[in-house]
């Protein structure tokens, strides 16, 4: 018998009909002996209606009254998978974040999960119940509701198996696993049977969207074993797997990841002297934006440009305190373009592959796309491009290093 942690998102619990699935997907596994505990989305889109409701009272929304906005979704979910649950015979019950107890610090909208008290979550075990918990998520120690960011869900089920020592933690979604690039923008992508953690990590964090980045870093942390898998059709999914992988033969680039929505913000014209850097991220960071590729040209007549890139949703903020930072700095202008966009290529194969990022630019350059920025680490090389050739380059790349189902694998 053996301990599962099971997570369905959004799509996955979007009706009452699909609710009804996932009951029926769970009771075959009680059936076969196994003890279950479940994490669910909010239907699909709720958290979005929720969003925009918040949204037309004001622009910037108290982040603790969101918090106990978003987390009414997910309320909902438990709720009604446990009434499907209890309809077929299998007892059950549906705790909140707060009820399980999962702790996290104080930051509201992103806040991180700091210990999760399982003793709750046995109990209900022990006397038989399926237990269904509302991912996404938890309270601070002062008893305030946090949510844990888009996507947070994952992390919930992740957290749980570690903090129980589940056999497995498997995110159901409504794609096969995880494949070579969002099979939505790529028809041909490939299925992965198979991912090493760190590629995942890297891809989670470059945008790819179907495990949240600190999902994984739990699973790495707590050596969860987390499988990404289908909700409406059977199959192995993806296993992360956390074994480096040795196979001479594994190809180069385990997938692309991209990120759409972001914004490029430069300061140009900042005095040359030590300091500068911090005098202009500093700010955005403190603000609790966060600040992705950031780079620095300095020019010959004393000065440099500082350039990086936000969330295109945080960008008028990032300007406003930018507008101030360049007035104390002396520095020439501020200038934003919102129509950014990010692909990476990511692989550990690259390590011992040179040549990678020439044939990437080369690729791009065909399309006759311009690279605005360039940033590389051992695994990954990311290009910020305008946003409305990001498809494009996506496709491009997918079929110029040949990762599609179509394509021969080494
Ligand atoms: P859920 O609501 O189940 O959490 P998400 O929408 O968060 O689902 O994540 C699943 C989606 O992630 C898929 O529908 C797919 O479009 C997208 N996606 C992006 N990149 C990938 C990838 N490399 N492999 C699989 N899915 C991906
Ligand atoms: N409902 C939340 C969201 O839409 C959390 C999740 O689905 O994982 O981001
Ligand atoms: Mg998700």
């Amino acid at each position: 018998m053996a301990l599962i942690v099971q997570k369905y998102g959004g799509t996955s619990v979007g009706s009452v009909e699909k609710i009804e699935a996932v009951a029926d997907k769970i009771g075959r596994f009680r059936d076969a002996g196994d003890d279950i505990v479940v994490v669910v989305s909010a239907m699909s889109g709720e958290t979005n209606r929720l969003t925009s409701m918040a949204q037309e009272i004001m622009a910037y929304p108290t982040p603790r009254e969101m918090d106990v906005l978003l987390s009414t979704g997910e309320q909902v979910t438990i709720a009604l998978l446990s009434m499907a649950l209890e309809k077929r015979g299998y007892a059950a019950c549906s705790f909140t974040g707060g009820q399980v107890k999962i702790l996290t610090c104080e930051t509201h909208n992103k806040a991180r999960i700091r210990e999760i008290d399982g003793s709750n979550i046995h109990a209900q075990l022990d006397l038989g119940k399926v237990v269904v918990v509302a991912g996404f998520q938890g309270v601070d120690e002062n008893g305030n509701i946090t949510t844990l960011g888009r996507g947070g869900s994952d992390t919930t089920a992740v957290a749980i198996a570690a903090a129980l020592k589940a056999d497995e933690c498997q995110i159901y979604t409504d794609v096969k696993g995880v494949y070579t690039t969002d099979p939505r923008v790529v028809d041909d992508a490939r299925l992965l049977s198979s991912i090493t953690f760190e590629e995942m990590l890297e891809l989670a964090s470059l945008g790819t969207k179907v495990l949240q980045i600190r999902a994984v870093e739990f699973a790495g942390k707590y050596k969860v074993p987390l499988r990404v898998l289908s909700s409406f059709e059977d199959g192995p999914g993806t296993l992360i797997s956390l074994e480096e992988n040795t196979d001479m033969e594994d190809p180069t680039i385990a997938g692309i990841a991209f990120e759409r929505d972001e914004a490029k913000l430069t300061v140009a014209g900042v005095p040359d002297v030590p300091g500068v850097a911090y005098e202009v991220i500093g700010p955005v960071s403190a603000a609790g934006i966060e600040v992705d590729v950031i780079v620095q040209n300095a020019a010959a007549d004393g000065t440099n440009d500082i350039t990086f890139t936000v969330k295109r949703s945080e960008s008028e903020r990032a300007k406003e305190i930018l507008d101030k930072v360049r007035e104390s700095l002396g520095a020439r202008e501020v200038v934003m373009d919102k129509k950014v966009g990010k692909v990476s290529l990511v692989g550990v194969g690259m390590r011992s592959h040179a040549g990678i990022a020439a044939k990437m630019f080369k690729v791009l350059s065909d399309e006759s796309i311009n690279i605005q920025i360039i940033t590389t680490s051992e695994i990954k090389i990311s290009v910020v491009i305008e946003e409305k050739y990001l498809e494009l380059a996506v496709r491009a790349l997918h079929s110029e290093f040949e990762l599609g189902e179509s394509e021969p694998q080494s």
